[in-house]
């Protein structure tokens, strides 16, 4: 990439399925700045926070640099010779399924294609599949089982038009910022657009709901059953769409009616009043233009295609599908996971949306790809594989870019698999993930900023993703790694690829099989069938299908000719009934949610290298009701055990009323590089959608209880640090080094003492500063400073308030003058450090400083706090969380409120209101 300022590179975000488009530019310092590409029609220009810092993520801080065997360090022709050997010997010795490969949806779309094309191919097994299973696998099985193929109907344009949009199991707000600042821009703008949130949990896109319904975890199928059986008794379905253009009504009707009597007893099993059940379904009858969105609270549930299928079924009996402003969509997690579909990723499908089972497309692909090894039956989805695995039957194991030690539920039963597996090869860009820990050969991948392909977003549209950064040490694409392998293992003729490009214009002939026209499937890739290296290289973003290569930026929505991709051609009902959910365990009576936080991403292996994005909440935490709360004894910011039939983890407890009675919430964040025990897949039981093998990530029975200690500690240093011989301990990358929060059985004092041995002993170096206090709570307080430099500081009492110490973040970037090392050594708190948790991550914005903002500057809006602090006025993710603290603290100081907020974000409040 050339370091020319004024030369931006395009590309692709690397996180979720919104598929962001990017600018990328490398600065005289050799950093690289990020900005949106404003002609991507994902964006337009918008990212958000993690979009944003994308730039601060492409350290080669802890990448895996150079293959290794057994530990040992080798060369690219060993470790690939070895890799092939060992799976060729397993397969000769043992058949085809008795290997595997675990991908995963941050692979590109080449990378997955050859993947594929390798396992099923030419091994000739089914067995791959892509930790894309834990994320959207039921809304595969809704779609095809609906529309007979795995297509997305809309895109985002029916944003800007739908009247009604129906958020279910989604946080679009933090999980999906750029979809959710668009909508919510489109509803300051109209006042006939209504947003329905349907969520067990008030979350942040609340805050543009007309309508939250917080449901009863695992009630979504009652729910929209209710909505078909209220649809027919009001007479608003389209009869003659459901006559001409589908099949299955009447079963479906009446599946729906017999778990739906009326609405009383459908509001009654959710838990909401009937007035605001009534209200969504009045809406959903009246609105032709109605959006349902939904996303990982709908498919990560042991009920989850049924669910999908409950939203189908109701946008097909109003013949909403296929027009502008409606139809069900569902929104993906991972940047590439609509890709992985594409080209068979999925263990139950084959490449180009072809199917296991249909002898044409067996023989088209054998031709095809030359091959007479063709795999002729499904493989294992992701659990069950894990499953062969630890049951012996798997005897060889390859996990390409994708952590499943964390993010596969039961992780003590993955750990298991793993150590049992007799070849374990990990690719991965870094070196120390909780998976790699088990690999017997690890071979070093490019990470985001070094692979060159192409990814798909949610609305069916590839983009390239560009290469900006040259690759460190030896590490290389996925798809070239693939390929070398393939080659040793015998199979050189079809896997002589020059670049990526010439992959992808095979993947994209491969959807014309059979299928010129485009009729027999819909995902069909004509018009980039011919591309050469600069066509590839230039190539703007695509929607498929693709007849003709687009030249500008194309809206296209699907069955618009209600012509399905069924056998009949016509979409279709599937009855659904809710699941029994399993019965109660007194043993563990609460329920667990899981999901992701604003700032961070899956395992944080890369949002945990920003220390931006890391500001935001730097602690695993779980979020419970203060009813609940105190039944159990538990404080805000107590720490507590959360344990489950399977596994146990220890969290920061945060009360709030956002959370619903009898439910909790925990991110997935946090795992065994960045937290002591806070892996929430430990808790998850893998039990799992029967259809999509889906497991239910959502509602997971736990009991909670106070952890007690003896002492706790923030500690900051310039170096990583393994603190294992702690009780607690949590990491949060800061600007120049790391802040540690740690709890354990250790006195006050005797913690202290460790943790100066562990400094020490770390350093070897003589200290030229240090200072320690005792006060009179018996906080203990010392700092390090080497050549004028704050080496390591900590403190440690028996009890700490750790959110009045989040200064400590900001230390070791700071100048060490007389004001820091007072605060260090007195803790009294003053000038730059005393902004508070960092709500905005773009713009490094306290809660402290917006909190004065409204005291003592007399902000009363979002608009007089973002042109005071500048908060809120990068990407526009913390604008909910703002308006929170605007809301919040005016309704704490009623006496403060002298005028109407009639700002944007923040609910109209008058002081009589507050007096109320
Ligand atoms: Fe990236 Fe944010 Fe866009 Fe998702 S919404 S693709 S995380 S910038």
């Amino acid at each position: 990439m050339t370091e020319d300022k004024n030369l931006w590179t395009k590309s692709t975000c690397a996180y979720c399925g919104v598929g962001c488009g990017i600018e990328a530019s490398l600065d005289a310092k050799g950093e690289l700045n990020i900005r949106g590409d404003k002609s991507h029609p994902a964006n337009f220009g918008n990212l958000c926070s993690k979009g944003l810092a994308l730039g601060e993520t492409v350290s080669h801080d802890g990448r895996l640099l150079q293959p290794s065997i057994n530990g040992v360090e080798s060369d690219w022709p060993t470790a690939l010779q070895h890799v092939a050997e060992k799976f060729s010997q397993t397969i000769e010795e043992f058949g085809p399924d008795s290997v595997a490969f675990y991908v995963s949806g941050q692979l590109l779309t080449e990378d997955y294609y050859v993947a594929n094309k390798l396992m099923k191919g030419f091994i000739g097994s089914g067995n791959i599949d892509t930790n894309s299973r834990l994320c959207m696998s039921s809304s595969v099985v809704g779609y095809k089982r609906a529309f007979g193929t795995d297509t997305v109907p809309g895109c985002y344009e029916d944003l800007d038009t739908a009247e009604l949009v129906v958020i279910t199991g989604s946080n679009l707000a933090w999980c999906h910022p750029v979809i959710f600042q668009r909508l919510k821009a489109e509803k300051e703008k109209r006042d006939n657009l209504f947003i329905v949130v349907i969520d067990p949990r008030e979350t942040d896109t609340c805050s543009i709901a007309d309508l939250h319904l917080a449901i009863q975890p695992e009630t979504d199928v009652t729910l929209f059953n209710g909505l078909l059986a209220y649809l027919a008794e009001h007479n608003k379905l389209d009869q003659d769409y459901i006559q001409a253009h589908s099949e299955g009504f009447d079963t479906a009707l009446e599946a729906a009616q017999q778990s739906s009597q009326d609405l009383t007893q459908v509001a009654a099993t959710l838990n909401v009043s009937e007035q605001d059940l009534t209200t969504f379904y009045q809406h959903f009858a009246d609105t032709e233009k109605s959006l349902s969105i939904y996303s990982q609270g709908t498919n990560q549930s042991t009920q989850g295609s049924s669910k999908v299928n409950s939203i189908i079924n109701t946008h097909i009996a109003t013949g909403r599908i296929g027009k502008p402003g409606m139809g069900p969509f569902s929104i993906t997690g991972q940047p590439n996971a609509m890709g992985g579909r594409e080209v068979g990723g999925l263990a139950n499908m084959l490449a180009a949306h072809m199917e296991f089972g249909d002898p044409e497309a067996h023989q088209m692909i054998s031709d095809f790809w030359q091959t007479e090894q063709l795999a002729t039956q499904q493989g294992l989805k992701a659990v069950d594989m894990f499953d062969a695995i630890n049951e012996g039957k798997i005897k060889a194991v390859w996990v390409m870019a994708t952590n499943p030690v964390v993010s596969l539920p039961n992780s003590n039963k993955i750990i298991a698999a793993l150590e049992k597996c007799p070849l374990v090869v990990v690719s991965d860009c870094m070196a120390e993930t909780a998976t790699t820990k088990y690999a017997d050969v690890l071979l070093p991948a490019q990470g985001w900023s070094e692979k060159s392909g192409t990814v798909t977003n949610s609305e069916r549209r590839i983009s390239r993703q560009r290469r900006l950064l040259p690759s460190p040490g030896a590490a290389k694409a996925d798809w070239w790694i693939i390929c070398e392998v393939a080659k040793r293992m015998g199979f050189a003729d079809a896997f002589t690829y020059l670049h990526e490009g010439e992959v992808f214009t095979e993947f994209a002939k491969m959807t014309t099989l059979g299928n010129e026209d485009g009729l027999k499937r819909d995902l069909n890739l004509i018009g980039l069938t011919q591309l050469d290296a600069k066509g590839y290289s230039q190539l703007t973003p695509q929607q498929w299908p693709v007849t003709t290569l687009q030249t500008e930026n194309i809206h296209q929505r699907m069955f618009t000719d209600k012509q399905f991709f069924t056998a009949s051609k016509k979409a279709q009902f599937i009855a659904v009934s809710p699941t029994a959910q399993k019965p109660k365990n007194a043993a563990y009576p609460l329920i667990l949610n899981s999901g992701r936080i604003r700032d961070h991403w899956h395992t944080m292996t890369r949002t945990g290298l920003s220390s931006r994005l890391g500001a935001h909440i730097a602690e695993p935490f779980v979020a419970i009701n203060p009813e609940d709360a105190k039944t159990l004894n538990i404080e805000n910011d107590s720490l507590v055990a959360i344990n489950s039939e399977q596994g146990a983890t220890l969290v920061r407890a945060k009360l709030t009323e956002r959370q619903s009675k009898g439910q909790m919430f925990s991110p997935i964040h946090w795992n065994k590089q960045t937290a002591k025990s806070a892996n929430v897949c430990n808790l998850v039981s893998d039990d799992n959608d029967p259809v999509s093998g889906q497991p239910g990530f959502k509602s997971t029975q736990v009991n909670v209880k106070k952890w007690h200690y003896h002492s706790e500690a923030m500690l900051l240093t310039r170096e990583s640090l393994d603190l294992e011989l702690f009780d607690y301990w949590v990491k949060q990358k800061v600007e120049q080094g790391y802040l540690y929060r740690i709890a354990d059985n250790r006195s006050p004092i005797e913690l202290a003492e460790t943790l100066q041995g562990l400094l020490n002993n770390k350093l070897g170096k003589t200290l030229q500063f240090s200072t320690t206090e005792q006060s009179l709570q018996a906080v203990h307080r010392y700092a390090f400073v080497k050549d004028s430099k704050l080496s390591n500081a900590y403190i440690t009492a028996a009890q700490l308030t750790t959110h009045s110490l989040e200064w400590l973040q900001s230390v070791l970037d700071l100048p060490l003058d007389s004001s820091i090392e007072l605060t260090l050594i007195s803790g009294i708190v003053q000038g730059k450090l005393a902004q508070g948790k960092i709500i905005c991550a773009c713009k490094q914005v306290g809660i402290n400083t917006i909190t004065e903002a409204i005291q003592d500057q007399g902000c009363q809006s979002l608009d007089s706090i973002k042109s005071c602090t500048s908060a809120g006025t990068g990407c526009g993710s913390c604008v909910p969380e703002v308006s929170n603290i605007l809301a919040d603290y005016l309704e704490n100081n009623p006496h403060l409120v002298t005028e109407a907020v009639t700002s944007n974000g923040v609910e109209k409040i008058t002081v009589e209101e507050f007096i109320v």
